[in-house]
This record gives structure tokens, sequence and C-alpha cells, in this order.
């Protein structure tokens, strides 16, 4: 459910009208509904309810300050894969003691920046990283929380570009590697092994290959306290799949069952660390129908939006719904489109033989689900600067990132002023 709906034959976000925040910022700009981001977090807390659980949003789904920060006022906690992301979910008002940073790169500085912010746990994932993180804890003089993230070998059936949990994969730690890699952590200086993690993928439609996972997961904690080893905290990461076109998608109480079932009972402190569940149907990416062009065989809307601000058609052919801000008369037929953008590439498609209906140049539109995973991935290519994000809620709304302009962009470059400048033959 989100706050995404028709008034009068207008699109609203909550209770503002999403052509009257157009015309204050211009177009292309992301919307999200603050109502929609929380109903969605409180729906996956409440589905683990009277377990000790900590639900660390994903922050790459919507690294938004200000939703971050709706979020953790909601009782969030924040699951990252950078320093970036560390600096924004302390900048949102996230405590240390409720963050957990995975990822295969973490650099020193990073690992350092989290141990400074007294983060919940590290999840690891190789061997070469445990010692570097056990160096940078020991000169530091703390002691590092570290948990390995393993890799179960699950194929969670999802598109080959987010599935993370097969051994051909670079995530995690093989599994069968397992409680090598946790005596060798124990051994180590600077660091205190305090659970496990899992990761297997993204936009999962299906819990099985959570249940397979989750199960080795039991398996394996078994093993490792049999090892002599402290697992007080199991992270089973995110993943839970969200509608983006018309076909069910587990229910949170499903997947919270599915997890609960298989670790509910260890005595440990679940980590889940959801990001697209949470912020996918809560954002809009509003666009202007700039021209409507006849072309031989199709018809085109070309809009101000494109695969820079929206990148997810073009690297994973996703669907989103389109809908035109303002709801055609009834009886008005559909036509069939392609909706592109401006960039010099045929990828730049937004989506593909739709169905919309007839629409007059400068009318705006809106691509659904849009606030996961789409934001967080725009570029600048053919130099569109980044657009505009807002967030509204009830009938406010708030600017809380500023359109980049073109001079924003020149002013990050210079040219050099060698004096055997390189222009010459
Ligand atoms: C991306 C990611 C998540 C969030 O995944 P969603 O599919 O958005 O729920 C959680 N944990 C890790 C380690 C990730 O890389």
């Amino acid at each position: 459910m989100d706050h995404f709906a028709y008034r009068d034959g207008h699109l609203f976000a909550e209770d503002v009208a999403v052509s009257e925040i157009a015309n204050a910022v211009g177009t292309p700009f992301y919307c999200y509904s603050r109502a929609t981001l929380c109903r969605h977090y409180d729906v996956f807390a409440a589905a683990f309810e009277g377990h000790d659980a900590l639900v660390a949003y994903a922050v790459k789904a919507n690294s938004s300050v200000a939703v971050i920060r709706a979020l953790a006022r909601r009782g969030a906690g924040a699951a990252l894969v950078s320093g970036g992301e560390l600096r924004r979910a302390l900048a949102a008002g996230v405590a240390g003691s409720r963050m957990v940073f995975s990822g295969v790169g973490k650099t020193r500085e990073e690992m350092g920046l989290a141990l400074d912010a007294g983060i919940l746990q590290f999840n690891v994932e190789s061997e070469p990283e445990l010692r570097a993180l056990s160096e940078v804890a020991t000169a530091r003089g703390v002691e590092a929380p570290v948990a390995i993230r393993i890799n179960p070998d699950v194929d969670a059936k999802v598109h080959r570009k987010i599935t993370t949990g097969l051994r051909e994969n670079k995530f995690g730690i093989e599994w069968t590697a397992a409680p090598e890699i946790y005596a060798r952590a124990a051994a180590l200086p600077g660091l205190k092994v305090v659970g496990m993690s899992v990761h297997i993928g993204s936009q999962l439609l299906d819990l099985e290959p959570f249940r397979q996972a989750f199960a080795k997961m039991r398996d394996m904690v078994f093993r490792l306290r049999a090892d002599g080893h402290r697992i007080d905290i199991v992270d089973v990461g995110g993943g839970l799949g969200i509608p983006y076109d018309d076909l069910p998608s587990p229910a949170p109480e499903a997947y919270a069952r599915t997890v609960l079932d298989a670790l509910g009972d260890l005595g440990c402190r679940l980590v889940l660390e959801p990001g697209r569940m949470i912020a996918g149907n809560a954002g809009i990416l509003v666009a202007r129908l700039l021209y409507r062009k006849e072309g031989a065989v199709r018809t085109f809307y070309v809009v101000d939006a494109a695969m820079n601000d929206l990148l997810r058609p073009s690297l994973y052919d996703a669907y989103h719904h389109i809908l035109p801000c303002r709801r055609p008369a009834p009886g008005v037929g559909n036509i069939e489109v392609d909706v592109v953008g401006p960039v010099c590439e045929t990828g730049d498609t937004l989506a593909r033989q739709r169905n919309l209906p007839p629409m007059a140049e400068g009318e705006l539109l809106a691509v659904r689900t849009a606030g996961a995973y789409c934001a967080v991935m725009a570029s600048a290519y053919n130099s569109r600067p980044l657009v505009p994000e807002v967030l509204v809620s009830g009938d406010r709304w708030h600017l809380a990132r500023r359109r980049l302009t073109a001079v924003d962009l020149l002013d990050l470059e210079s040219v050099p002023d060698w004096p055997d400048g390189d222009d010459r033959a």
C-alpha cells in the first residue's frame, strides 16, 4: 500500500498535488512519501515483535538523509556498505550501535570510521579483510565486533545482476570454509566474534531460497558454537521482493515466519536488513513530456527524465508502472508508446510498448516504485545534473536535495595550464 493516488483526477503524494511540487522544483524530480516509508517499516518491524530483532534499513536502497532520518525516528537502524553511507546514517541520527557494515571492499579508512562510530557489527567477507580489520582495530586499541558473511550457495532465482548467494558470486565466505575462517578470526587480535551474516540477493518473490539459506545458517550456528565461538547475532540480510508489476510478493509476516522458524529459538539477536521492501513503493519519479514523436513503427513519448536519472530499466530490464499525473477523462482510449529519455543511447528507454492515454506536450507523468535503487544509482551521464529529491508528509513537502546545475558540475573541474600544452603537435 502506498500514498500516491488520484484525487479529483490529479495525482497526489499524500495530501500534496504532484503538479504543485513540479511547479516549484521543476522536472524531473523524485518524490517520496513519508507515510508510506513509515508504514512499510512499521509492518515489517511488527512482524518481528516480541523477538530481539534490529531492523537495520539498507541505506543503499535510498540514502537520502531525510529518508534515513524518517525511518530512524521510527526505530530503524542502518545497514551500510560504504563509509559514505555511514556518514549519512550518522547525519540522520542513527546510533552507531544500530549499524551493521557489509561489503567485499571495505577500506581501512572506512573501517576506522565505523570503529569510531561504535557500530554493532562488521560483516566480514574475506580473510584478507579480517586481517586488515584486525590491524585497524589493534592500532586504535579497540575490539572490532565481527560476523562472517557466509555464502550459502543458494540460488535466489532473481535477475543475475542481483543474486549474491551463489558460490560463483563475489560475496561472503565459501560455506564449507566457514569453520576455518571463524577459527582464524578468533585467533586475531583486535577482533571479537559476535555473529554470522547472510544476504542471498534482492527482489526475491519466493520464500524458498530464504528457507534454504536460513536452514544452513542454523546448522552452522550449532557447528560454530560446538567449536567454542560465541554466536550472539544472526544477520539474515535483506532481499524481500516487492510488486513492480502485478505479481504478488510475499507478505512481511510470511517472511518473518520463515526467519523465525529457522532462527528464532537460537537465543540470538536477529538483524534484518530490508531495503527495497521499505523504500521501493514509497517513491515516484516525476517527469514532463517533451515531445510526442511519431517514429516509423512506434510512437515515442520523449520525456525529460532519462537512464541517468533512473537506470533500472536499462540495467535490469526492470518494469516500472507509468501513470499520467492528470487522469484521462473516462472513455479516452490508450495508445501504445515507448517512453524514452533524451540520452543518446537506445538503452535509454523507461518503458516499451506501454498503453498510455494520449498526452499533450508539457504534461506530467510519474514512474512508480521508484523509491529504491533509483535516485541512488543516478549519474550525470550526458552532463545531466542530478535531479532533486522531495519528501512529502501529509500536506507538507520538503526539498531534501536540491537540483544540481551544470555550473555545479563545471565547478568541480579545471584544465591544466602546462607550459608545453598538449594541444600543440
Ligand atoms: C543490498 C543489500 C541489502 C538490501 O537488499 P534489499 O533487496 O533492498 O532488501 C541488505 N543487505 C546487504 C548486505 C545488501 O548488500
